[in-house]
């Protein structure tokens, strides 16, 4: 028999003895104390639902500074000269690096700023801002005094930023003066920060406002506890004032972040310091090939989503790597070669970044001309892998960039894609890149990784008990599609409650198996060799160009207009973003239209109240009209999976095939009304706006 691939080993290992296996990642890390084992059991109940679950913890009597790992550990190793961040601003034509001594600096005296300014241990400090190295000084700075962020994608909405601080209470928030969309569209954050906290019932104590020139925040209204950073870090600086890493327990937060969950409040996740370090510093480089150093990865992705927060920020600098933080897009900043030029210009070797903007990239540069003329040149030598995550990438996209990397890039440089979410914290699977750091933490050894199977996410990471069950929980057979769950408990880095919400977290995760199982809300397969595909969500949570949207919070946005009566929103598959929100809408008024399209100014209404409620990137992908059309069980739940497969049906031209109806349906007429107004709408707009990422099968 062929011996096992390093990682099905790793693998199996983090699966017969977890224990072992995390205690010994453990001591990769600095602890103020050491933990005396990894993982602990125990039972948690909760009183409201009256239900008994299985909790876990990861190092529980450990504690540790993640800052003080991130920052100061390296300086104390003697790597203070080697650069923490590049930043890389196309939009604004700027560039700054930071060594690790410089970002020491820089965060010690920022967290002594905070510290005067009132912020103590287990306060949460919110964080709206855009790509800039202070955003991650914010982080760091937070983090050092024990604090806990609550980073808020800076293009949110006030209505959005608002909920969040509702959620989260913070007592202080940090932000800039302004944000760069593109090619140098400036969103102007003072009222977006200001109309947020006016709708919100709790009121930060202090917001701290970095200045940018290119729109300042004007006046600072000091006694509304309005602060301008630049100035606060100066007069510590004149001063001397640093704060010292404050250590916290393993099991305390670290961050908390929103992500959609199924109805319209956003789910606040949060990640316990010592598993997240542990996991992360593993991660960085058992799966990324990060390895310290001499490493530098690029994450083409936003601080506001976990992507960020893990492969930006916290497991490269970890690592002692080197991290781009890019303030650009992947198209229009100048235009489709500027991932290209950073890879060159900082001699990438890691790159990380979804599926949807390399489909950008594709768009505007159909030949790859961009790549092949850098490739050609030798510039793309040092990247050894491309990972896309976030939602599915779809196998032509990977076999288009394997290409390319195996053509212009370093040797057995790879495409991985990698699915995991932000309640896992990191990949749940992947392909490793070093998967000898499995075994030796300590080696350098960089095996050829198992092979990558196009449309497949990889294998399972350590840690993550992957299993797909049928609706009963039952286990299928290997190759069979169903809901992808996992065993408690999960990996270090994930999450094991939501923000002061324990019984959501039972409700959202654990009781459709009766605790039996933590569902991920994902389906999909896992074939005979254990690779791991994600077909869909199974649940209301729809993916648009790789973040994660609420279905019910966008109708919720759209039936406070006053003449629609009820709306029901499903994704539609999109060849360039994978899928974009599609409502279908009733119109609350007795002589319905009969068009099936809306009129112009109802969708801009619409548009107007997704954008302001939630925020532009949930913008509407199209609208359909129609009365007595959405269907509902009888108990009154809207069937939107039978709607969503209308839509992905009409996508492949398919309008008559049959969709799954199940017999709880009130009216069944409802999906034939449906049928023929999804019909409609394509033959008014033409079968060429919504197309789907990837052909259909023939069977
Ligand atoms: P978020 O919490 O915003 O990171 O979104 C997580 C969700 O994105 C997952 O539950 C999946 O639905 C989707 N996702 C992430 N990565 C992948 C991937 N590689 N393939 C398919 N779907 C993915």
């Amino acid at each position: 028999m062929p011996q096992e691939h390093i990682q099905d080993q790793v693998y199996a290992a983090s699966i017969n003895d977890p224990e072992s296996f995390w205690i010994r990642q453990a001591e990769n890390l600095y602890w103020h104390k050491k933990p005396s084992k990894a993982f602990q059991k125990s039972t948690k109940h909760l009183k409201k639902s009256n239900v008994s679950h299985d909790h876990w913890s990861w190092f529980a009597d450990g504690e540790i500074s993640t800052t003080y790992n991130c920052v100061d550990r390296h300086v104390a190793n003697g790597n203070g000269e080697n650069v923490a961040i590049c930043w890389d601003s196309p939009v604004t034509g700027q560039k700054e690096q930071y060594t690790y001594k410089q970002l020491l600096e820089e965060v010690e005296t920022l967290a002594g700023v905070l510290r005067e300014e009132g912020v103590k241990k287990g306060d949460v400090v919110l964080i709206y801002m855009p790509m800039i190295p202070a955003a991650l000084f914010a982080m760091l700075a937070i983090a050092r005094l024990g604090a806990i962020h609550a980073v808020v994608f800076g293009g949110f909405s006030p209505a959005a930023l608002a909920q969040r601080i509702e959620a989260s209470r913070p007592f202080a928030i940090m932000t800039a003066s302004c944000g760069i969309e593109g090619a140098k569209k400036l969103l102007e954050y003072k009222s977006m920060i200001e109309g947020a906290v006016q709708k919100s019932s709790i009121k930060p104590s202090k917001t701290i406002v970095w200045q940018r020139d290119q729109l300042r925040w004007d006046p600072i209204l000091k006694e509304d506890g309005q602060r301008n950073w630049q100035r606060l870090v100066k007069s510590a600086r004149n001063r001397g004032l640093k704060a010292d890493a404050v250590p916290i327990n393993s099991s305390d937060g670290l961050y908390i972040i929103y992500t959609s969950g199924t109805t319209g409040l956003p789910k606040g996740v949060v990640r316990s310091a010592g598993g997240h370090a542990v996991g992360l510093n593993f991660s960085s480089k058992y799966l990324f090939g990060v390895h310290g150093p001499g490493d530098v990865m690029f994450t083409a992705s936003d601080i506001g989503w976990v992507v960020g927060h893990s492969y930006i920020v916290y497991a490269p600098l970890l690592a002692g790597a080197t991290t781009v933080l890019f303030e650009g897009k992947p198209v229009g900043t100048p235009d489709a070669s500027t991932f290209w030029r950073v890879i060159e210009e900082y001699k990438v070797t890691t790159m990380s970044t979804a599926p949807t903007a390399l489909r950008a990239v594709r768009r505007d540069d159909g030949d790859n001309e961009f790549f092949e003329d850098r490739g050609k040149r030798g510039a793309l030598k040092t990247l050894r892998a491309l990972f896309l995550a976030g939602e599915r990438s779809e196998p032509s996209i990977v076999q288009m960039y394997q290409k390319l990397l195996s053509k212009h890039c370093a040797t057995g440089a790879i495409v991985v894609d990698n699915w995991w979410s932000s309640e896992s914290g990191s990949p749940i699977s992947g392909i490793a890149l070093s998967a000898s750091a499995g075994q030796d933490f300590s080696s350098s050894e960089r095996p050829k990784p198992l092979p990558i199977k196009p449309g497949s996410a990889g294998k399972a990471m350590p840690g993550f008990d992957v299993r797909v069950v049928d609706d009963q929980g039952k286990e299928v057979k290997r190759g069979e599609m169903g809901n992808i769950v996992m065993a408690i408990p999960l990996a270090p880095t994930a999450f094991t409650t939501l923000w002061e919400d324990e019984e959501r977290f039972y409700k959202g995760y654990m009781k459709r198996f009766d605790g039996k199982w933590i569902d991920t809300g994902d389906a999909g397969m896992i074939d005979e060799e254990g690779y791991i595909s994600i077909m869909a969500r199974a649940d209301d949570v729809i993916n648009v160009a790789a973040h994660r949207f609420s279905t019910g919070a966008i109708e919720q946005a759209i039936t406070t207009h006053s003449s629609i009566a009820e709306a029901a929103v499903v994704g539609i598959p999109d060849a360039l973003k994978g899928h974009l929100p599609f409502a279908f809408i009733t119109l609350a008024t007795h002589d319905h239209r009969e068009s099936a399209v809306p009129d112009d100014k109802l969708l801009s209404d619409i548009q107007r109240l997704v954008r302001e409620q939630i925020g532009a990137i949930a913008s509407l992908g199209g609208i359909i009209q129609g009365k007595a059309m959405i269907p509902k069980t009888r108990s009154g739940k809207t069937l939107r999976r039978v709607l969503r497969e209308l839509l992905e049906n009409a996508t492949h031209g398919e309008f008559d095939k049959e969709v799954n109806v199940p017999s709880t349906i009130e009216d069944r007429e409802a999906v034939s009304v449906a049928r023929e107004k999804v019909r409609e709408y394509f033959r008014v707009k033409g079968k060429d706006l919504h197309k789907a990422t990837e052909a259909r099968a023939k069977l």
